[in-house]
């Protein structure tokens, strides 16, 4: 799926002393199937970013669509939009909650209502594209995993929702370099054998030269540049 951000401006807790404008005028477009790299310092804004682009947080102005249908229109369907464009947040482990694998990758198929058949090979996929062996790990506790495979179970299970949109904020932060690695190619992979457009936000232009299409730099608010990483 397509995105287009025009003019989006965010500002945090509004009309108080603690205002602050987090996004300012931002715009730019990313096409079918690109692979964004989406980078910038600490509080330039790319959480808050991403957050509206699946609904999670409305503008204070502007405008965002996906492909074509105005997500920040009045009346919109948040949970179709949220199913279309899934999103990693940062540190995603922490919200691995269930007793085991299957159950917590199984967690987003299950409230679709899918039938089990469904769940199980979704799940299945799901665990593939981490690399986490399926019959070795279902009925593992997560707690029981090592810092990057719960990362990497956490990704599952927002994959399992088959979203044509993946947005992963900062998915290599806090792991060792094995687990990075692991991690990009990972993605990487997931890239080349779907249809996904990806987004993946990082502090680091290492993580992220190599695999994007196309960057977009965030500085204070602005998203200052934009262009393939040999531009940038
Ligand atoms: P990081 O790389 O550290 O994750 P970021 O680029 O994702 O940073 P944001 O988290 O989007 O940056 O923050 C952008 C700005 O908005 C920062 O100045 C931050 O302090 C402020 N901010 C973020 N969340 C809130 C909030 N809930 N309430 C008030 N201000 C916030
Ligand atoms: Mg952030």
């Amino acid at each position: 799926m397509s995105i287009k951000v025009n003019n989006l401006t965010f500002k945090y807790m509004v009309g108080t002393p603690f205002e602050k404008t987090a996004l300012d005028n931002v715009s730019f477009e990313i096409k079918d199937g690109e692979f964004i790299g989406l980078i910038g310092h600490t509080g330039s804004g790319k959480s808050t970013l991403i957050q509206h682009l699946n609904g999670l947080l409305k503008p204070t102005s502007g405008e965002i669509y996906i492909d074509d249908e105005c997500i920040t229109a009045k009346g919109v369907d948040l949970k179709r939009i949220r199913q279309l464009v899934g999103l990693v947040f940062q540190y995603p482990e922490h919200q691995l909650f269930e007793e085991t694998v299957f159950k917590d990758v199984s967690y987003g198929p299950k409230n679709l209502g899918l039938d089990e058949e469904e769940i199980e090979s979704r799940v299945k996929w799901a665990l593939s594209i981490v690399g986490i062996d399926y019959d070795k790990y279902k009925d593992v506790s997560p707690f029981d995993l090592s810092g990057g495979q719960k990362r990497r179970v956490a990704i599952a299970g927002v994959l399992a929702m088959q979203p044509k949109v993946l947005i992963l904020d900062e998915p290599t932060a806090g792991l060792d370099p094995k687990g990075r690695d692991e991690i990009l190619q990972n993605i990487k992979n997931l890239h080349k054998k779907s249809k996904m457009t990806i987004i993946l936000v990082s502090h680091s232009m290492d993580d992220v030269a190599e695999l994007a299409d196309k960057l977009i730099v965030m500085y204070r608010g602005k998203n200052i540049i934009q262009g393939t990483p040999k531009e940038v």
